[in-house]
């Protein structure tokens, strides 16, 4: 009898796949999560620190928050879930990444393609969008404890990550939708599917037959309409899953 992960193996054995993960997957490289009972969330309101009226009430308070979280971020490694899925691109011809993290940690394990839906720590921006969307690369003299003026306006500089109540980066946001559209299966890691738009991906995949895996410890919103639900952490499964699909390939 097939098991559940040589099923998922099967579903994902396609030419183009999409892996869509969250913050499930920066969990077992020791970042936490944010809605889960100990994550992020149950010690900080996100209005103060993940919006843009937060920002404007206590810019310094903000900055400082997300250079403590970088610093968090740059302090960790990838984890074997996150080598399992550049792994991936071993075995697969198309193998694009689309996540809802903030850290990195993807391009690190060495993912090739990575659209990054709610931005990065690791790049700044103006804060009143002076040049569109101009970015500044961290620098030592950036990583100050006080938000720099913007060389080009004067206003205060913040993190390139998308708050609440603000607008996805509209071209990664197209990328995702054409890569969605185009694959034949998506692998869903660590996401609690409550965030919108990101997580309308999984639904529009759905809806247009395309093969959907999900591995996460807990139930999410996504479990009634994916085809297999491997019920584990991203550390653990993923390279399980790996696995399945490497003695696919051996066996042919
Ligand atoms: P979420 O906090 O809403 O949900 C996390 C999900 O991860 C839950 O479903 C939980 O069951 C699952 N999970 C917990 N431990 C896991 C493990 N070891 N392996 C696999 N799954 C595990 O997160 P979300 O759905 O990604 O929505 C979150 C928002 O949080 C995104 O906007 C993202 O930008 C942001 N965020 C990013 C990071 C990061 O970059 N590492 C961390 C926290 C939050
Ligand atoms: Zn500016």
């Amino acid at each position: 009898m097939e098991t559940r992960l040589q099923r998922a193996a099967h579903l994902l054995d396609v030419p183009h796949l999409v892996v869509f993960t969250g913050a499930g997957m920066s969990k077992d490289s020791g970042l936490d999560t944010f809605r889960d009972a100990d994550g992020v969330w149950s010690r900080n309101a996100p209005e103060d620190y993940a919006s843009p009226e937060g920002f404007r009430r206590n810019p310094r308070a903000v900055w400082r928050w997300y250079l403590e979280r970088r610093e968090q971020i740059l302090a960790a490694e990838p984890n074997a879930g996150h080598k399992a899925v550049a792994a991936l691109e071993q075995l697969l011809p198309r193998v694009t990444v689309i996540t809802q993290n903030i850290d990195g940690l993807h391009q690190r394990a060495g993912s090739r393609r990575v659209l990054e839906l709610h931005g990065s720590v690791h790049r700044y921006k103006c804060s009143k969008n002076c040049r569109g969307v101009s970015t500044l690369t961290p620098t030592p003299e950036l990583d100050q404890t006080e938000p720099l003026p913007c060389p080009y306006c004067g206003a205060l500089t913040r993190p390139d990550v998308v708050w609440f109540g603000e607008l996805l980066p509209v071209e990664v946001w197209k990328a995702a939708v054409r890569e969605i559209l185009a694959c034949e299966a998506v692998l869903v890691i660590g996401t609690s599917g409550q965030v919108e738009p990101a997580a309308s991906l999984v639904w529009y995949a759905r809806g247009r037959g395309k093969s959907l895996v999900e591995i996460n410890p807990a139930p999410t919103l996504i479990n009634d309409i994916a085809e297999v639900v491997l019920p584990g952490t991203a550390a653990e499964m993923t390279p399980a899953l790996l696995a399945a699909l490497a003695a696919l390939h051996a066996a042919d």
